[in-house]
């Protein structure tokens, strides 16, 4: 038996100690025939049966026994004496074959039946009833037993609960009584049904009683398992049958509290899979879908190893939720996960950067000051995307001390600085290239500013703007350098510098997402650019954009090969090839920002400065 507080002993012992004498001070055992030994057998009977086909209610699956119903009607037609022969035979029967309970349960059980139907006789028959006979003026007296009994029973148990949970008296009542008290109350009033039926019928009508339990209690379990069903599909996610965001989140509502009441350690972890865009542009959504699915099974067995729970949090991120767990185990088992994805094959991951299927995680610890469940997701999210800055397939704990967003913009600035030296490389050789890509990078910072960009494609745009040249370092210093109009043969050199570009970008793998703009951004909007001859909405859009800033930038300066062009005249030379040469979208923007960030006619005195 648990240890049971000092409190809830006393109760215990007192209500089956007085239960017992109450139940032998209320028999008075007399002589019964061959038919009343029937009766009573029968009666035993059908509450077993009651008792086996029980009725099942959500949400949590409490069960409900119409046992009750059988007691009340026996003791309006046979009295209190019969009522607890047969709750004492049924009692007895229970002891014996539900040895897994306690007997001080057994007992108690057996006290508090025997308060409520001593009680409800005793009222039954102050209020004027009469026992053995069906009688419309006993109306009163039966709604007054029943009320006793409900009354007996809540209150007993209901101090029950309060003894052993530390709920207070209100809270334990309420709760039992918005259970139960619909259902409980209609097995009360059947009890009146069955007595008729007694009484007209004997044992035929007991039995006909006993049907219709059955049938109620087996509707009751095709009702519950139905909504347990629907419940379950509420909270699951369909693709890959883990909880779904909603649910995680309801989840983390309860363990937070738990955490706080129990100051026990509770950690959370947000998961991105790296690099799932090129997976799906590599292989089709059904095949990502795929990935997902397996994937999701992955974390679930480990997750569940470990009695933690696991959730798809949306698109390609996962959450998992790990009570009783510090932030430096969390770490060393997410670890152990991420190695495992690492090691477990999926179809076609061989081509992702890593050569494998990677995840970034980022882990946060409930702490006391820690506000409310949004916050600590909030501060898993951080640790998340500054794992993505540092290279991916990564776990790490969020760090107060470590200030995210200036970590976000640092990265930035430090990708600038080395693309910038390696730029410089153009100084000895071609410095025109260097200052073109200076001024198409700020025409990136600015333009990105003005358009709506996510702060990994505006990152991307300007880091492309700045490298987008870098194959021009291939080329011939005579074809760079030359006076006047490219040979055919050289043009088709010069055309080279994207696809060596790309080469030079490939190298590096942090750099991969400039790819496209290095090798896309000669491409044009009508199909005839090069290298590929890519079309429309098929050339990415940051290489498209690349292409306006660009060329707007060749325009406006010297080339060799080209006269240059007033920034007026730029502008409507964009406004001339938009839809053709230029994606029309981003062509009046990008004209919006020229016109409201330069001052047009002083750009073309520092141009003409610079030239000369
Ligand atoms: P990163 O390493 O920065 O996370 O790169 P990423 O490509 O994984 O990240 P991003 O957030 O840019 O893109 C997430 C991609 O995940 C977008 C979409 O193609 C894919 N994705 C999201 N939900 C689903 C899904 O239900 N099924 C499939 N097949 N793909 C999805
Ligand atoms: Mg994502
Ligand atoms: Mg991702």
């Amino acid at each position: 038996m648990r240890l049971l507080s000092n409190r809830l002993n006393i109760y215990i012992f007192s209500i089956s100690f007085l239960g017992i004498i109450a139940f032998f001070l209320s028999l008075e055992l007399k002589p019964y025939t061959t038919s009343e030994w029937v009766t009573l057998f029968a009666l035993t009977g059908s509450v077993l049966a009651l008792n086996h086909f029980h009725i099942q209610l959500p949400p949590k699956g409490n069960t409900l026994s119409m046992d009750s119903t059988v007691f009340l009607a026996s003791l309006f037609l046979y009295g209190v004496d019969t009522t607890l022969v047969v709750l004492f035979l049924n009692a007895s029967i229970f002891a014996f074959t539900q040895r897994e309970s306690a007997w001080w349960k057994h007992l108690l059980n057996f006290a508090i039946y025997s308060f409520m139907i001593i009680s409800s006789s005793y009222t039954f028959i102050f209020t004027g009833g009469e026992v053995g006979n069906v009688h419309l003026k006993n109306l009163i007296p039966y709604i007054s037993a029943l009320g006793t009994y409900y009354s007996v029973n809540v209150l007993l148990v209901g101090i029950y609960f309060l003894l052993s949970d530390k709920d207070s008296l209100g809270r334990a009542l309420k709760e039992m009584i918005k259970d139960s008290l619909a259902t409980y109350l209609s097995t009360l009033l059947l009890s009146l049904v069955l007595m008729i039926l007694l009484h007209a019928q004997n044992l035929f009508g007991l039995f006909l009683f006993a049907c219709i339990a059955f049938l109620l209690s087996q509707a009751f379990k095709q009702h519950f398992e139905l909504y347990k069903e629907v419940a379950d599909k509420a909270n699951k996610d369909f693709l890959t049958g883990l909880n779904n965001h909603g649910y995680f989140k309801e989840l983390l509502e309860k363990e937070l509290t738990a955490a706080r009441e129990s100051e026990k350690p509770l950690s959370v972890a947000l998961i991105d899979i790296d690099d799932f865009k090129k997976y799906n542009d590599l292989f089709g959504h059904i095949r990502g879908d795929q990935v997902l699915k397996e994937f999701g099974a992955l974390i679930k067995k480990e997750a569940e190893s470990k009695g933690y729970s696991v959730a798809r949090y949306g698109g390609e991120e996962f959450s998992f939720l790990m009570p009783n767990t510090n932030s430096q185990d969390a770490f060393k088992f997410l670890n152990d996960v991420r190695k495992k994805t690492n090691n477990t094959h999926f179809k076609g991951v061989e081509s992702l950067p890593y050569g494998c299927l990677s995840f970034s995680a980022g882990i946060a610890e409930w702490e006391k000051e820690t506000l409310n469940t949004t916050e600590l997701l909030n501060k898993a999210d951080q640790a998340l995307y500054s794992t993505k800055d540092q290279g991916k397939n990564l776990v790490q704990i969020y760090n107060e001390h470590t200030d995210y967003s200036v970590q976000r913009s640092l990265n930035l600035e430090k990708e600038l600085a080395e693309a910038e030296h390696q730029l410089k490389m153009f100084l000895s050789k071609d410095v025109y290239t260097y200052r073109h890509s200076k001024r198409v990078y700020q025409y990136a910072v600015d333009f990105s500013k003005k358009l709506n960009l996510s702060d990994h494609e505006r990152k991307t745009l300007i880091l492309g703007a700045l490298v987008h040249d870098i194959g021009k370092i291939e080329i011939p210093r005579d074809i760079l350098n030359k006076k006047g109009k490219l040979e055919a043969h050289e043009w088709e050199i010069m055309k080279k510098h994207v696809t060596w570009g790309k080469e030079i970008i490939s190298i590096d793998k942090k750099l991969e997402d400039l790819v496209p703009l290095v090798e896309l951004h000669h491409e044009r909007y009508d199909g005839k650019g090069y290298p590929y001859g890519l079309k429309g909405k098929t050339i990415p859009k940051l290489a498209r954009i690349l292409c306006i800033i660009d060329s707007f930038d060749a325009m406006t300066t010297e080339r060799p090969y080209q006269q240059t062009k007033t920034f007026a005249e730029g502008i409507a030379e964009l406004r001339k090839w938009s839809g053709r040469q230029f994606d029309p979208q981003f062509v009046e923007p990008f004209i919006n920002m020229i016109e409201l960030t330069y001052n047009v006619e002083e750009c073309e005195t520092l141009l003409a400065e610079e030239i000369g």
